[in-house]
């Protein structure tokens, strides 16, 4: 594979990813060359800790988008033989361990005790604003039931070491890199955007499209497809759902995901699927 032929590759994929059915006006987030960037750090990688889980309050649980792009990601990875843990907080758990991610480790705050891995990766995974409280893309304050899991990526920064950031919406742990544009762009941005920033942003329509173009991208860099296929997608899907995860819009306990059925979401899955089976 040539340089050339990859670079178009990375284009293809943040194409398919940045599909903004929601109409969230994300297209200006976008930073060209860091899926890229984010794939390198994960392939020089021996740990990875993947955070997630975004708590929905009137449902009590925790939502569809995050953990199955998490789950994807893992298995990707432990692949091409990185350990890789998850991170996420008390209100989330409950799901995410009886959907299957393991080992899961449950963030408290004061009692974070977490060897820093060699890259922390946020998956639709709640941040801080700039006046410190925590907002659900209605602008509402959820502060209250967000553990600061996101001071773990400032810790990371100031060590030196890699974080990627993935979300949708312009509140999740990364968008502070892009700020700014989220107040610009996205609907009560000002308000709502993440202040926290990481070194590499992945905006997608949908955050589990943003786990799966970074996993594309990896196999494009390794040239070994690393994607789920549809099926055991859709299964790691329906077993967090059946552990209680809900939609993030609807708030109710459906194998959808911000809204969309699942066939949505396959085809964006196959549409990546050729880009690395074709041209990787
Ligand atoms: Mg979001
Ligand atoms: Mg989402």
């Amino acid at each position: 594979m040539t340089g050339h032929r990859g670079n178009e590759s990375f284009v293809a994929i943040e194409g398919i990813i940045a599909s903004d059915p929601g109409r969230r006006r994300i297209g200006p987030l976008v930073r060209a060359g860091d899926l890229e960037a984010a794939a390198n750090r994960l392939i020089a990688a021996r740990s990875v800790t993947i955070a997630t889980g975004f708590f929905i309050p009137s449902a009590g649980a925790c939502e569809t988008d995050g953990p199955p792009g998490a789950a994807a990601m893992s298995e990707a990875l432990r692949e091409l033989g990185v350990s890789v843990r998850f991170l996420t907080d008390l209100r989330c758990a409950p799901v995410l361990a009886r959907g299957g991610l393991d080992p899961l480790d449950i963030f408290e705050s004061g009692r974070a005790e977490l060897n820093p891995p060699d890259v922390l990766v946020a998956i639709e995974r709640p941040g801080r604003a700039a006046d410190g409280c925590v907002y659900n893309s209605r602008g509402i304050d959820i502060s209250e039931f967000v553990e600061p899991i996101d001071e773990l990526f400032r810790e990371q920064t100031k060590l030196g070491k890699a974080t990627i950031g993935i979300g949708d919406g312009g509140n999740e742990i990364g968008m502070g890199k892009v700020a700014g544009l989220v107040g610009e762009y996205v609907p009560r941005g000002d308000t709502i955007a993440c202040a926290v920033a990481t070194e590499s942003l992945i905006v997608a329509g949908v955050s589990n499209w943003g786990a799966w173009g970074l996993i594309a991208a990896l196999s494009i860099r390794v040239g070994q497809c690393l994607l789920p296929a549809s099926e055991p997608a859709r299964a790691q899907l329906d077993r967090l759902v059946a552990a209680g995860a809900v939609d993030g819009l609807t708030g109710e306990c459906t194998p959808t995901v911000d809204g969309m059925s699942w066939h949505v979401h396959a085809d964006i899955l196959e549409q990546l699927r050729e880009v690395v089976t074709l041209r990787g």
